[in-house]
């Protein structure tokens, strides 16, 4: 078998370089992982998760005591996180400069797990060229009562309707409700163009099929529909990332799938932090092999 020269010179495994407290500590208490679990699943996971989260600012889910205590979203830190924690400087809309936090190894997101962090989200642009998009997802709120499997159908007629103008398109599940229709893209267009683009587009699937999608966030007119959630699309707004664990009950995480695949699933939350074994293998499945990439650019709509 031929080496390469990355298999020739092995980095030191993560948890030889992160050192993980309390590692006994209940995060899930529902379901009984462990923060010590929580970090073996994100060290699995790494290599396929890090082509996704990796050089993206991200905000991240922090429940220290576990996440039936206390949770807090967090953008900044105070440089308590670890050296490979890195941060970016992004302008913000009051024109200050804020640090944001992002990660390129699996000890980095291992510091972040040694934090008390559950969850990854992330920017639609990368911390190299933060004003250049080059992801968008259109996030699936079913309203409650809605069934997965018009989620699922919707999730497939976005695909079909995103084909139609030219776009290459993929399913990932939340590990919560809904699933989110993922659209890599090459970058050269700016924030404006990306938010507009994904604004036009929800509002003309709500306008076409009034019944079964809305565009808007108001809970009141979500009854019985399907929001399509493009605010995820604007500049400082993240979506949850691949691989991610998700703070809710059995430990569940988002996972890449493929569309034919989503065909037979049932709901959002098939795979917990317990799975990792089997979700580096899917990985490398024929089916899911590409699935994240395409080179495209928006059209114009
Ligand atoms: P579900 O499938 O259950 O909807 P989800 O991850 O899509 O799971 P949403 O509530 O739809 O959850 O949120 C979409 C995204 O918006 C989240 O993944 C997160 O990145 C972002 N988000 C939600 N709430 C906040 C918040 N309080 N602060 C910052 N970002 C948030
Ligand atoms: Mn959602
Ligand atoms: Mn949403």
């Amino acid at each position: 078998k031929k080496v390469t020269p990355e298999r020739a010179a092995p980095t030191p495994a993560p948890e030889e370089v992160v050192k993980i407290s309390s590692r006994e500590r209940i995060i899930f208490p529902d379901s009984g992982q462990t923060k010590g679990q929580l970090a073996d699943y994100y060290a699995a996971v790494a290599p396929i998760m890090l082509p996704f989260a990796g050089h993206r600012p991200v905000s991240l889910v922090r429940c220290p005591q576990g996440r039936a205590k206390k949770c807090f979203f967090q953008k900044h830190d105070s440089g308590a996180f670890g050296d490979h924690v890195h941060h970016v400087p992004i302008r913000e809309k009051d024109g200050g400069t804020e640090d944001y936090l992002y990660v390129e190894d699996a000890r980095g997101i291992l510091q972040c797990v040694q934090m008390g962090t559950i969850e990854f989200h992330g920017w639609g642009s990368r911390s190299d060229d933060v004003e250049a998009p080059d992801r968008m997802v259109f996030d699936l709120d079913p309203d409650e009562g809605l069934d997965f499997a018009d989620v699922r159908h919707a999730a497939r007629d976005i695909r079909a309707r995103l084909s139609d103008l030219g776009l290459v398109s993929f399913a990932m599940l939340s590990g919560g409700k809904g699933v989110h229709v993922v659209v890599p893209l090459r970058t050269g267009h700016t924030w404006d163009a990306h938010k507009d683009f994904s604004r036009r587009f929800a509002e003309a699937l709500a306008i076409a099929e009034p019944d079964r999608f809305t565009a808007t966030m108001s809970k009141a007119k979500r009854k019985g529909k399907i929001f399509i959630d493009w605010l995820r699309n604007q500049r400082g707004s993240t979506a949850v990332l691949p691989y991610s664990a998700r703070a809710r009950s059995g430990a569940p995480v988002a996972v890449p799938i493929d569309w034919n695949e989503l065909k037979s699933i049932d709901n959002a939350h098939p795979f917990s932090i317990d799975d990792a074994k089997r979700l580096v293998e899917r990985a490398e499945s024929k089916a899911l092999a590409g699935w994240g990439f395409a080179e495209q650019r928006l059209p114009d709509l």
